[in-house]
């Protein structure tokens, strides 16, 4: 199995620098949970690299209360070094840990050019797409009151229908390898009255972008207490050959490949095979039955 969405600092923790001893840790215990081969995927808006690109994508929200806790939650973040965490990665690879070098990249409308120029002077092996944020509404922050508010004052279908389509745009761009959560929006528990819809434009906007999609079990942490995406998405997404990832989107060691098992038996009753894997963002294909590692060279 994989374990390709993983952070290294909970929200609430700030300046605090990678250490190889501490990726050692996560392949450890995912090591005694089956999995073969990690991704570090730590979101860019940690970052200082991506505040110069990105601060103030928020000023053209018309409501002063969002754009306000969109700024200082930015602000709260976007504190580490981009070319420390890159650093630490290779470095842990280096010493023969099992580990790939990965981001979580948000959708930024208008600004993913600007993105995907900054990421092309590093060496990522994977690039996970995501969809936290509609605008400056920050819909997954649970202890948020503002944000979890908004979902009182929006039609929820209108929210997954802003979503879906923030999706397709995202993977239109060709920023990034992987759909992370795809039915991140659901994390609230807040599920659209037509699915199908829903499901239909995801799959297709996979299947014409060519990313694979993530097999998360971090739904199940979350109140939506359901893996990401749905088991008819995901059916959905086996049936049209969307390859799959699987993760467990752990911020601390303790969910590292979390419920391992469980998403192991999803794929089982699909008869997936195989799970994609990335090297220098090239994708390769792994059987997670054998758990047989990936290349150990970076292909050229
Ligand atoms: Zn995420
Ligand atoms: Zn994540």
């Amino acid at each position: 199995m994989l374990d390709y969405h993983l952070h290294l600092w909970p929200h609430g923790q700030r300046d605090t620098a990678p250490t190889i001893d501490q990726v050692a840790a996560y392949c450890e215990r995912a090591q005694t949970a089956g999995v073969t081969e990690i991704a570090l995927t730590e979101h860019l808006f940690r970052f200082r690299q991506a505040d110069e690109l990105l601060r103030g994508f928020w000023d053209d929200e018309p409501d002063p209360a969002l754009a306000a806790s969109m700024k200082s939650y930015w602000d709260d973040h976007a504190r580490a070094d981009l070319d420390t965490y890159v650093e630490c990665a290779l470095a842990a690879r280096a010493a023969g840990l099992p580990v790939v070098l990965g981001l979580e990249v948000d959708y930024y409308r208008g600004r993913m050019d600007d993105v995907a120029a900054l990421l092309a002077g590093y060496p990522f092996d994977v690039l996970l797409g995501s969809v936290h944020w509609l605008g400056t509404w920050r819909f997954d922050d649970l202890d948020d009151p503002l944000s979890m508010r908004q979902w009182t004052v929006r039609q929820i279908d209108a929210a997954w229908s802003d979503y879906v389509m923030a999706i397709e745009e995202l993977a239109a761009g060709g920023t990034c390898d992987v759909l992370a959560h795809p039915d991140l929006i659901k994390v609230a528990g807040y599920r659209p009255a037509a699915p199908d819809e829903c499901w239909a434009r995801l799959v297709e906007a996979a299947v014409s972008s060519g990313m694979a999609a993530e097999l998360s079990s971090a739904g199940w942490r979350k109140p939506a207490d359901e893996a990401y995406p749905a088991p008819t998405l995901l059916r959905e997404f086996v049936a049209a050959g969307v390859p799959l990832t699987t993760a467990s989107d752990a911020h601390r060691v303790g969910d590292v490949a979390d419920r391992t098992a469980d998403l192991a038996d999803q794929l089982d009753a699909l008869e997936v095979a195989t799970l994609r894997a990335f090297r220098r963002r090239k994708p390769h294909d792994v059987s997670w039955r054998t758990a047989a590692p990936g290349p150990a060279t970076v292909p050229t």
